[in-house]
């Protein structure tokens, strides 16, 4: 018998449902991370008063009722809708692509002008069946908003041309022909009330956790305290590298804490232009609709995942997820180790698909 049923690495969104759930069902759970705090990427810290969303601007989402509810249980939700400016060489426009970026971009008044523009300008590229990013962007919006808002971003973002990155990414934001600029479709959205730190907080309670703990660097006794391991880290280093390394996008984060109430009037400004550096500003007060006399924002930058830089994006390009198959083929013959989250997983997702895959790992598990 070992002292625990599960080690878990990683207490992240994966992670902490996973643990909340299996000691739910009275397992034993150690929960390890190699930060100094729980949470993973979700993680506030608390400045001049403020959320500061620590690993970048995150807004829950989602259509999935069960899920809504599920975290409500452990927060309330504020009606924060997610609605970003654009700003490409100090002209701005709103996003997601609705009726009032083709006003800003074409003057175009009605959807019927508005979708004669865009099939006009998709007419001269004669792209049938999209194959990459620009293709795609291009078939769904035309040249012009394809070249102001998302050519340069998305190769500053992805450090990649357009033409090299798969069409899925695109596809995330909507197109609508009409005057809403809501970032998301989903019928529930909003940002907890007192910050995320709360969800993880409810989740992890009663579980043990050992923080500033790295799994690699004593795989042998960590692989020896539980029956089973849930694992949330990179799936490539847990194999050693040895099919090669996945690649990732990181960020750089530059904070400042500015002595005015207001600095940008929106949580975020994304700079769709390559002549800044930085992708996007996020003022994090405007997330809770705070009214502190000073103001935070953050300068987000988007850098190749080094060694010594986090990965927060899977790039899946083809080579990576072929790389990727080869890895799952190998975790898919494990007995006793379970993978799952963003990194393990490989996979570009947002928090309520994270929920949703570990609440079903524990349903296959564990039963209802
Ligand atoms: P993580 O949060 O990455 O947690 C993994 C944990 O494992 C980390 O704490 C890490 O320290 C730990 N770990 C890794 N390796 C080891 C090891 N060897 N030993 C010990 N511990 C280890 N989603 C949305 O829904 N809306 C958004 O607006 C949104 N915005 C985002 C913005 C950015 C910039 C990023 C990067 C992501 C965003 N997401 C958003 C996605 C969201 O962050 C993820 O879906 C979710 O947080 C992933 O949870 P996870 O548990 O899979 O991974
Ligand atoms: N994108 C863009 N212009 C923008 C915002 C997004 O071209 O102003 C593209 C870019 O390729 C980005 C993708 O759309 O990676 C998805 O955007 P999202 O805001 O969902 O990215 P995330 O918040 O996950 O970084």
């Amino acid at each position: 018998m070992k002292k625990y049923d599960y080690l878990i690495v990683g207490s992240g969104l994966f992670g902490a449902v996973f643990a909340h759930e299996a000691t739910k069902k009275g397992k034993k759970c150690l929960v390890i991370d190699k930060r100094n705090h729980t949470g993973g990427n979700i993680y506030c810290e608390n400045i001049e008063g403020i959320n500061v969303h620590k690993y970048g601007a995150h807004i829950f989402h989602t259509n999935d009722k069960g899920i809504w509810d599920y975290l409500n249980q452990f927060v309330e939700f504020n009606r924060y809708t997610n609605s970003p400016v654009a700003n490409y060489n100090g002209k701005l426009y709103n996003l997601p692509f609705n009726m009032n970026t083709f006003y800003q971009m074409w003057g175009t008044v009605t959807p019927a002008e508005a979708q004669a523009k865009i099939e006009e300008q998709k007419k001269e590229f004669g792209i049938k069946n999209p194959q990459n990013l620009e293709e795609q962007a291009i078939s769904l919006v035309g040249k012009d908003i394809y070249e102001i808002l998302i050519k340069e971003y998305t190769e500053k973002q992805w450090g990649r041309k357009a033409t090299d990155l798969p069409s899925f990414i695109i596809k995330r934001l909507p197109v609508r022909f009409t005057f809403d600029n809501n970032y998301f479709n989903d019928m529930y959205q909003g940002i907890p009330i007192g910050g995320y730190n709360k969800i993880i907080e409810g989740l992890l309670e009663g579980v043990e956790v050992k923080l500033n703990v790295d799994f690699f660097e004593d795989r042998e006794s960590w692989g020896n305290i539980a029956e089973k391991l849930i694992f949330t880290g990179k799936i490539d280093e847990y194999y050693n590298y040895c099919f090669g390394k996945l690649q990732y996008r990181s960020l750089r984060f530059e904070n400042e804490i500015l002595n005015q109430e207001n600095f940008q009037g929106n949580a975020v400004v994304n700079y769709t232009s390559k002549k800044e550096d930085h992708t996007r500003i996020i003022e994090h007060k405007h997330f809770e609709f705070g009214t502190q006399s000073k103001t935070v924002i953050t300068r987000e930058y988007s850098i190749e995942a080094s060694s010594d830089a986090e990965p927060y994006y899977p790039i899946n390009d083809e080579i990576n997820n072929e790389l990727y198959r080869k890895y799952k083929k190998m975790a898919d013959e494990e007995i006793n180790v379970i993978f799952g989250g963003r990194l393990a997983e490989y996979k570009y997702y947002d928090m309520h698909q994270v929920i949703g895959s570990a609440l079903k790992k524990t349903r296959d598990i564990f039963g209802v």
